[in-house]
């Protein structure tokens, strides 16, 4: 696709094409405001992270794409599972099971395709997008952003560089998490010190029946070092991924493929389905990914998605966050025009509620990883709590009620990775 003639100023400036950059392009575009959206590489790209959750429906549907998502491929999602041991199998957390709706069922999705099409999405609702577009730098004057520096790409490859002025800067950079580095506010979560090895096998064997065979798997391997998550792809092929802690994956000198067959070794179920896969490409990784930002907004400018933060790959939360946060964020830009108001308040005003959100997850996270702690035996105490987890599961997350079941449950917060460093709130 050709790219666009930019201007010197926009009202907003979106650094990053991702899911949350581009639904914010997207939306304040809608509201009928100036937004360049600047991307750094060329769109399709890879990304991981294919496995959505129900609520991300909304959002889906505010930006009207559910008809494209009923129309695909990709694999329909009605529960998720979880096995214990290696082995031991939970009886699936259907998303229908207690509120059915329009929303119970998700999908699993190819991220370059998904990425793309929200993206292109953002242009057919009026914002101007250019890929091949790193943003550089964030200029501000006193405390105010008031623009970026872009480096430009052309297709012949040369390089130009511009300067271009706007009103808003939303930083959705993702794991770059652009702004937040570049003002130190950066904090990692000294309980979720992660590595992921995975990889995409043609004929893992799936569950049977259509509500089935779409189910995200989550596989704790023997001793609970690490556990797999397995997520049914179209064209029969599975993404099969590893995660732990970054010392326990990535000991020096060992090939990610060698601590993936491991790991492999302690989960004879994932053994068993895999028995007739072929793996199709090299071992992918990335680690250090659990952090969060101590400011969100400041005069001028707003994270969302990844760039505010991440908690952990093990409940698919993250393209359900970056949607909402878009989504939030987009609204309180627009009143910041309407107001004329540009402070952190004005911009930032929702992510009181979003980091409660946020901490729901977080909470069930550190549930999972505490060695002391099984959900399955909670909740053979407490039964009707089912419904509750179900909520979080399924990212019915802005509810504060859904958070009750923290009340009984109590402190699970797991041994550290790694020592504290920062205050998570
Ligand atoms: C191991 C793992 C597994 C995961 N599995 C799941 C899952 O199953 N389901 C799920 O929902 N989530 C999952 N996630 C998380 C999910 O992928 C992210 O939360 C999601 O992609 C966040 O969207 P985003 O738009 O904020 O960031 P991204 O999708 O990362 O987009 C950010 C974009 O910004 C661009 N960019 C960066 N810097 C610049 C710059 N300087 N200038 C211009 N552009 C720039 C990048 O090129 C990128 O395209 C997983 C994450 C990990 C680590």
């Amino acid at each position: 696709m050709s790219q666009p003639v930019l201007n010197n100023d926009y009202d907003v400036i979106v650094i990053g094409g991702g899911p949350a950059g581009a639904a914010t392009g997207a939306l304040v575009a809608e509201h009928g405001h100036s937004v360049l959206v600047l991307e750094r590489s060329q769109f399709p790209r890879f990304h991981v992270g294919e496995s959505l959750i129900p609520e991300t429906f909304w959002s889906l549907k505010r930006l009207g794409l559910v008809d494209w998502l009923r129309a695909s491929a990709y694999p329909r999602k009605f529960s998720v599972q979880f096995f214990s041991d290696g082995h031991r199998p939970s009886r699936p957390f259907y998303f229908d099971e207690y509120k059915p709706c329009e929303s119970s069922q998700t999908w699993q999705v190819w991220r370059d395709q998904f990425d793309q099409r929200v993206l292109e999405r953002a242009r057919e609702l009026g914002a101007t997008v250019h890929t091949d577009a790193a943003v550089l730098d964030v200029q501000f004057d006193g405390e105010a952003a008031t623009g970026v520096r872009v480096r430009l790409t052309a297709a012949d490859g040369s390089r130009e560089d511009h300067k271009i002025a706007c009103r808003v800067i939303v930083d959705a950079s993702g794991q770059s998490a652009f702004l937040s580095n570049r003002l130190g506010l950066k904090d990692v979560d000294p309980y979720l010190q992660k590595g992921s090895i995975w990889n995409y096998f043609e004929n893992a064997r799936r569950d049977e029946g259509e509500r089935d065979e779409g189910a995200t798997l989550i596989l704790q391997t023997e001793g609970k070092k690490s556990w797999f998550w397995f997520i049914p792809l179209p064209g029969n092929v599975t993404s099969i991924g590893c995660t732990g802690a970054m010392s326990y994956m990535f000991p020096q000198g060992a090939a990610p493929a060698d601590t993936f067959q491991r790991e492999l070794q302690r989960c004879p179920e994932l053994v068993e389905r895999l028995r007739h896969a072929r793996q199709t490409r090299d071992f992918l990784t990335t680690k250090d990914y659990s952090y969060y930002s101590r400011q969100g907004a400041g005069p001028g400018w707003v994270l969302v998605g990844d760039a505010f933060g991440f908690i952990d790959p093990v409940y698919s939360s993250g393209v359900f966050l970056a949607l909402k946060s878009a989504e939030l964020a987009a609204d309180a830009i627009h009143d910041a025009f309407v107001q004329q108001n540009f402070s952190a308040d004005s911009l930032g005003g929702w992510q009181t509620q979003h980091r409660a959100a946020v901490t729901l997850f977080r909470k069930l996270v550190f549930a999972f990883y505490n060695p002391d702690f099984s959900i399955g035996s909670f909740l053979k105490m407490h039964p009707e709590f089912r419904s509750n987890i179900t909520d979080i599961l399924i990212g019915d997350v802005y509810r504060p009620e859904v958070g009750k079941v923290f009340e009984v449950m109590g402190d699970v917060t797991p041994p550290s990775d790694r020592a504290p460093v920062g205050t998570m709130t």
